[in-house]
């Protein structure tokens, strides 16, 4: 990887910051919603942005086949996707912040202590997610 971003010319190296935002408490108005990153985004830390992109566009095609109205539909998608996201948000960013910490401990116990699991807990959570609505 050195070698390769050693070879390449400077000015086609693209450098852009990493942005997240705190969890939004609600992602829909009237016929509108979002999902993936416009509804949370996340420092990549944990490497879930993208899961849990599919996860929402999963379980809002299953809202939407299970509701009798496009209202029901997206409350119900928020109610079930807010917050799951909302955990994982605040993971990752206390996650990209122990790559700055000094105090690698003090970072991953505020982390535990922020999301009430360890490590082992939140891998068994984040990845044996059954979607449904
Ligand atoms: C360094 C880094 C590493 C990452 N690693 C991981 C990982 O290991 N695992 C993981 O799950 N996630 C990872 N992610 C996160 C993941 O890339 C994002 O969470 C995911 O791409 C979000 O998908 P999205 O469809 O919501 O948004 P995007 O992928 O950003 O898609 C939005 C699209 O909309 C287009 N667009 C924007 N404005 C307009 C407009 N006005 N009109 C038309 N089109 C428009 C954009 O060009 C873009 O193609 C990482 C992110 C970064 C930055």
């Amino acid at each position: 990887m050195r070698s390769l971003v050693e070879r390449t010319p400077a000015e086609q190296i693209l450098e852009t910051p990493i942005g997240d935002r705190l969890p939004l408490k609600s992602w829909s108005r009237g016929r509108v919603t979002l999902l993936g990153d416009a509804a949370h985004p996340m420092a990549p830390a944990l490497g879930q942005g993208a899961n849990s992109t599919f996860e929402d566009a999963y379980e809002l095609a299953l809202c939407f086949s299970q509701a009798s109205n496009i209202q029901f539909a997206l409350a119900t998608y928020e109610q079930r996707r807010i917050p799951r996201t909302q955990l994982i948000q605040t993971r990752s960013a206390l996650g990209e912040m122990r790559y700055y910490a000094t105090d690698r401990e003090a970072s991953e116990q505020q982390m535990q202590e922020q999301s009430q699991m360890s490590s082992e807990e939140y891998q068994d959570w984040a990845f044996n997610y059954k979607p449904s609505c």
